[in-house]
């Protein structure tokens, strides 16, 4: 890899990748800057056919991929990431300008990329071993053939390379979708990738909602790696199910954070407060209900009052700002009608206005709702966005009850001076993580999945790989 073969990269030019080239396409679609309202860079929208030439290239280099011993492909995989980690600088400036995210957070995406495909390079197939008088059992794990990663708007770039390490380090081929509203790095990610793996291993098909549909329909793909909301990703399931598809589902969450009397108030209060709007509320696994013990739930609110107070909501490259935009309108109005809801109701707002409107970009700031009840808007559904409830509680197991009172079950924290009492309630929170003592940081070492209606399955992490592979059991008898 020539250093100035690395540097030609475009970054305003946008092609889906069929087998190993660049096409554009009849029709076109483009991102908007969600901070300033700048209409970005035309991008094909994926057809049929190029559906259908995607999933034949796949399928014709998925044998030679397959059978690459894994360390060959982990040592691709490897030259991938270093790849991609000298134009860590351009994919940030791309990240800030599809997803609106201040440079700080946009920065430490991408260099989430290099971290999750480095971890998956230390990861190794399992193979399991019986062996009694009469026989040997020897379990392995073989990959599917072509998996299908369909990604969502808030993380495009860490959520495809989320998918992309798993899948090829397993052996399978895989063609990303990104979200129309995102497209432009997961695009330039599988581009840069074609400087390293052969035709058809790794392949963006960018487009709609109907382009992903094509894919979770589609008779020659083994499977669909979905993360996306809980609506469409009943969806996908149906369609899936047609074809018999292996699935993965990373959905929406409701996560809960019980905070415990004995918290040291001024220093956990800003965390919990991180947790709620990191990213601007638009994180699967983002705080989103708040129960602080009645002891100390005024002065908790008024901590994490003055903190959000000093939290600045602002364009990617202003200097000290914390919070970027909501990244489309479409959110945008969603998040909208829970501050009209909440307004409505007549519920106090201990700091944010109930009032919000959108000027050049989809500014709103961090808001905190103190007690609603149990079956308002804001305490029963996601919103995916900068407005978090706050209730406070008094009996242990009512608030256990509470936290997990919902047909959700992705992340919780637990937030206490005594760990092993945090931690005693951690075990009988209904959802995948747990996090005791900081909000939700999900990490390539362990696997990552929801409960309930939060997902089916899980990927990262050791056992995350196995959803990537049938098993495979040789019996050899002895006699
Ligand atoms: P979405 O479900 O609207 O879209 C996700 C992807 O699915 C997009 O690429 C979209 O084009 C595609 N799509 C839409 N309709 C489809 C269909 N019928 N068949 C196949 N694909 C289709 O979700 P979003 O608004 O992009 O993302 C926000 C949601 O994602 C939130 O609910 C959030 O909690 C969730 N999320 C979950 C995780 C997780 O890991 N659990 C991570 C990030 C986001």
């Amino acid at each position: 890899m020539s250093p100035s073969k690395v540097s030609s990269l475009d970054f305003e030019t946008f092609y889906n990748i069929v087998d190993g080239k660049k096409r554009t396409g009849k029709n076109v679609h483009h991102g908007i800057n969600p901070a300033t309202g700048e209409q970005l860079w035309d991008c094909p929208i994926g057809s049929r056919e190029d559906a259908d030439d995607a999933v034949a290239a796949a399928n014709k280099a998925f044998p030679a991929w397959a059978t690459t011993p894994i360390e060959k492909r982990k040592e691709m995989l490897g030259k991938f990431s270093e790849l991609f980690a000298a134009h860590a600088e351009e994919f940030t400036t791309l990240l800030c300008k599809e997803a609106g995210k201040p440079r700080k957070f946009a920065a430490m995406e991408v260099g989430g990329v290099p971290a999750f495909i480095g971890f998956h390079c230390t990861l190794n197939i399992p193979e399991e071993k019986f062996e009694d008088d009469e026989k040997v059992v020897t379990t392995r794990y073989k990959p599917l053939g072509v998996v299908g990663a369909i990604c969502p708007w808030n993380f495009p770039l860490i959520l495809s390379a989320g998918k992309i390490a798993p899948a090829l380090l397993t052996g399978n081929c895989v063609i990303v979708k990104p979200s129309p509203f995102t497209p432009y790095t997961g695009l330039k990610l599988v581009e840069l990738a074609q400087e390293i793996f052969p035709p058809g291993v790794v392949q963006v098909v960018g487009g709609n909602n109907e382009l992903g549909a094509m894919l979770t329909a589609h008779p020659n793909i083994a499977k669909i790696s979905f993360t996306g909301s809980i609506a469409t990703g009943k969806k996908v399931m149906e369609a899936c199910a047609r074809t018999l598809k292996r699935v993965t589902l990373e959905l929406g969450g409701n996560d809960a954070s019980i905070i415990l009397p004995d918290v040291d108030i001024e220093k956990v209060a800003p965390e919990v407060a991180m947790g709620a709007f990191q990213n601007s509320g638009q994180v699967c696994v983002a705080t989103k209900r708040i129960y602080i013990h009645q002891d100390i739930y005024k002065p908790f609110v008024e901590a994490m009052v003055n903190f959000t107070k000093t939290m600045k909501v602002g364009p990617s490259d202003e200097e000290g700002v914390l919070l970027g935009p909501v990244q489309n309108q479409m959110q945008y109005e969603k998040v909208k009608g829970f501050f009209e809801d909440s307004k409505l109701n007549g519920y106090k707002f201990a700091v944010g206005s109930p009032d919000i409107s959108a000027s050049k970009g989809f500014f709103v700031q961090p808001t905190i709702i103190d007690n609603p009840p149990n079956d308002s808007r804001i305490i029963a559904e996601e919103p995916f966005g900068p407005i978090v409830p706050t209730q406070p509680w008094s009996d242990e197991e009512e608030v256990i009850a509470r936290a997990n009172n919902t047909n959700t079950g992705l992340g919780a924290c637990v937030w206490g001076k005594d760990v092993a009492h945090a931690e005693k309630i951690a075990m009988r929170l209904e959802a995948g993580s747990v996090f005791v003592n900081s909000w939700e940081k999900p990490t390539p070492q362990a696997i990552f999945g929801g409960h309930k209606e939060s997902g089916i399955g899980g990927e990262w992490g050791q056992s995350g790989l196995l959803s990537y592979c049938n098993p495979h059991v040789i019996h050899v008898y002895k006699s």
